[in-house]
């Protein structure tokens, strides 16, 4: 990090953190990446309507505060991870420095007990007079009362810190998880993809796509709901999920739909594989919550390709895709090509 983007960071942070009390807002690290965006300056519309929250209501109410940082934060995500690392090295930096304030104190004392021990040797020397030996005691006392201060103020500085840290280093988990996994399904979702996929293709590295789309997946929720629906989604997921090995990787890829990166496999055998999902997810059954019934039949259809080289990666998503569509069209519940 550049030392003016550390700066600009330290700065915006000591704006933001008085504006968000004063706000009632919680420090969870979306409202600090709404916030630190706030008096960046950076998005004048998130501005505005932020202002216009706060002088209808007086404060930010949660959910306005949500709700804005999903329209104008969430999309950048990289932006929240290097704030929430500059506010760790800012903590970090602030350690530090009180404590080689306590360590110069510490030197400090130790020096001016050498002089001390000088001074009350020359008691015995030089007959000083009582007066000035309490001088010497009472100045030790004060400087042993100062060092004293100094480290209990560092051991608590320490204290504030290290909890401090703890709790951005679980923020900072919980943000890379959103950055690169799907809530509802706990799989990858699609910017792992499509960051996955796309670094492939560039690397020249030889793998298959599998991309996945549940049969008439809108009657479920039309029949049962759609958190039946949801439900759906997740069981299909783990299915996939633990069907997963030899470093094939499951995504979310959009809706009802997912992808599968097969590494380093021909044809035939990513085939056999999807071929091998598409009877696991006939086995799967659901139970619908409010009738308590399982609910089976549960299909999906599949399309299949090899990256062929040179190809990029749109161009291999439009092919496998086109496939996909083939085992619609032929009657679901199938992998393409046969
Ligand atoms: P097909 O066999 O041709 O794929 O038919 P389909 O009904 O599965 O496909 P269609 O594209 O017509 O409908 C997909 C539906 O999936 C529409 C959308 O409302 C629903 N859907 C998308 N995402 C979610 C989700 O996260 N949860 C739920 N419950 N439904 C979703
Ligand atoms: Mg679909
Ligand atoms: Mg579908």
């Amino acid at each position: 990090m550049t030392e003016d983007v550390f700066k600009k960071s330290t700065a915006n942070l000591k704006k933001a953190v008085p504006l968000m009390m004063k706000n009632h807002v919680a420090a969870t690290p979306a409202n600090y990446a709404l916030w630190y965006t706030y008096v960046d300056n950076s998005i004048p519309r998130l501005n505005h309507e932020l202002e216009s929250v706060i002088e209808s209501y007086g404060i930010c109410p949660p959910a306005a505060g949500d709700q804005l940082y999903q329209r104008h934060v969430a999309s950048q995500v990289e932006t929240k991870l290097s704030d929430l690392r500059a506010n760790i090295e800012i903590l970090v930096g602030e350690i530090a420095s009180s404590m080689s304030d306590t360590l110069s104190d510490t030197s400090q004392f130790s020096d001016m007990i050498d002089k001390s021990f000088k001074n009350l040797e020359r008691v015995e020397n030089e007959n000083m007079s009582i007066d000035d030996v309490m001088g010497v005691i009472r100045q030790l006392v004060a400087e042993s009362r100062d060092i004293r201060h100094s480290t209990s103020f560092l051991s608590s500085q320490l204290t504030t810190a290290s909890s401090e840290i703890t709790k951005l280093k679980n923020q900072l988990a919980e943000v890379q998880r959103e950055a690169l996994f799907d809530s509802l399904s706990g799989l990858y979702n699609r910017r792992s993809f499509d960051n996955d996929i796309r670094t492939l293709c560039q690397s020249g590295q030889s793998f298959c796509l599998i991309l996945a789309d549940i049969d008439h997946f809108k009657t479920y929720n039309d029949n049962y709901g759609h958190l039946f629906g949801d439900s759906v989604i997740r069981g299909l997921s783990r299915r996939l999920q633990s069907s997963c090995r030899d470093g094939i990787i499951a995504y979310r890829f959009g809706g009802e739909e997912f992808a599968l990166i097969v590494p380093n496999r021909a044809m035939r055998v990513a085939r056999q594989f999807a071929e091998s999902l598409r009877r696991a997810v006939e086995k799967l059954s659901i139970k619908d919550r409010r009738s308590g019934k399982q609910v089976g039949n549960i299909t999906a259809s599949f399309g299949v390709s090899e990256r062929i080289e040179n190809e990029s990666a749109e161009q291999l998503i439009e092919r496998t895709d086109h496939l996909l569509y083939e085992a619609k069209q032929l009657g679901r519940n199938r992998v393409m090509p046969i």
